[in-house]
């Protein structure tokens, strides 16, 4: 670690040492890796975005082996169908399903591992609703790390399946109140010693910083006016706001993006809380959505999140499931499968275009945070044009839909 890193307590403004078992500070506030000197942060040249942007880092120096090749994820503008959908035309996408693991959570795991490295440890745990755990057993097990991935019951089976090929050890619990479970566990983990790593913790922060710094040198600086991000535990929306704050401290943008909190209305401890106002998050103990992987009922450290929507002026939007299956398959039909979770920036940005709390000639921002095949089940909800035949009767059926080809029916032709 550099000389001077050391967290804050991100509302006491608390200083503790960078080396502690816990995620939070002890008031149960979220914490801050604070880098000293960022104002003289540079860009360097390198390869690598931990090697070009190493000024803003904690770390002293990166081990490029823990790397699985993560971030330089695509930002494509997106297509004609999806910005006529939501109403901006200005509308661009991160595909972050490119990451190893197929989602953005791999850029945190990054950190983490390195962390644990600098820590000297040789297992590593987490709490998850699937793909932190499923990309935690991938880096550690890159990293020769024994891994520890505690998930509720109903995580999807593809996500547990991938931890279980990594080789991870899965505690599966029995519970639909994750908010709970993880608040036992990490109290718990303290208590007796072992490192929990979870979906906030302050070193995880800094690799979803990555991605602010990923999109400043892919938009030439030229950053959008708002960033749509589907929350759960809040890490990722705090690492991408750090990213650009720490951008502006350097002296290096003007204006910070405004980030938009996305959440499922099932599940909307944050959106239900700003909406109305409130200084604290409306706990969901009992969390029935779609979107499995924002979860997340009651997030520690909520209520920074609060403070810096209200601070900065983001606004947010929950999505309710069929919105989510609507915006799922708009997102499919457009070329991009991504799971519910991503899908709720697109139908919350839609919804805000319309209340216009985006403006119209606004620059808007999705966040498609993980893919679609991490979560099959969710197909049983979309419809799918399958035809079973048999070899005999494909000279039929295609004389069938040739003859019917040039008709202008765009019809389904046959349903079996
Ligand atoms: C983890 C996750 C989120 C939520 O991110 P947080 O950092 O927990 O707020 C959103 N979408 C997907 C696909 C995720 O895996």
């Amino acid at each position: 670690m550099k000389a001077g890193v050391h967290l804050l307590s991100t509302r006491s403004g608390e200083s503790l040492p960078w080396e502690r078992y816990g995620e939070y500070a002890q008031n149960g506030e979220s914490l801050e890796v604070r880098i000293p000197d960022i104002e003289k942060a540079r860009i360097r040249e390198g390869d690598f975005i931990w090697d070009r942007f190493r000024d803003f880092l904690p770390f002293d120096g990166f081990d490029a082996e823990i790397s699985l090749g993560e971030g330089a994820t695509p930002l494509i503008a997106a297509p004609p169908d999806l910005q006529a959908y939501c109403g901006v035309e200005d509308l661009s996408l991160k595909n972050e399903t490119a990451n190893p693991t197929w989602s953005f959570k791999d850029r945190g795991t990054l950190t983490c591992i390195a962390l644990s490295k600098a820590l000297k440890e040789t297992l590593t745990a987490t709490v998850s609703t699937g793909n932190m755990g499923h990309s935690l057993a991938a880096y550690g097990a890159r990293a020769g790390l024994r891994v520890l991935v505690f998930v509720p019951a109903y995580t999807p089976a593809e996500k547990i399946a991938a931890m279980g090929i990594h080789g991870a050890e899965i505690f599966r619990v029995r519970t639909r109140d994750y908010a709970g479970m993880k608040k036992t566990l990490l109290a718990l983990a303290e208590e007796q010693g072992l490192r929990i790593v979870s979906g906030n913790g302050p070193f995880r922060v800094e690799g979803y910083k990555l991605t602010a710094f990923e999109l400043f040198e892919q938009t030439g600086g030229k950053l959008p006016d708002f960033i749509a991000v589907p929350t759960s535990a809040c890490g990722h929306i705090r690492g991408l706001f750090k990213g650009f704050v720490e951008l502006q401290k350097a002296g290096l943008i003007r204006d910070l993006p405004k980030m938009i909190v996305v959440q499922a209305a099932n599940c909307s401890p944050l959106v239900t809380a700003i909406k109305a106002g409130l200084k604290q998050p409306l706990p969901v103990k009992d969390v029935h959505t779609l979107a499995e992987a924002i979860s997340g009922g009651d997030p520690p450290g909520g209520e920074e999140i609060l403070e810096k929507a209200y601070r900065y002026g983001w606004p947010a939007e929950f999505v309710t499931e069929a919105e989510i299956l609507i915006a799922q398959k708009t997102l499919a039909r457009a070329g991009y499968f991504v799971e519910a979770a991503a899908a709720t920036s697109l139908g919350a940005v839609k919804k805000l275009r319309e209340n216009g709390r985006i403006a119209s000639g606004s620059s808007v921002l999705l966040m498609l945070t993980g893919a679609g095949l991490k979560d099959i089940g969710i197909l049983k909800y979309h419809s799918a044009d399958i035809r079973d035949i048999t070899v005999r009767a494909l000279g039929t059926e295609m004389q069938k839909i040739i003859k019917n080809a040039g008709d202008g029916s765009d019809e389904t032709i046959y349903r079996y």
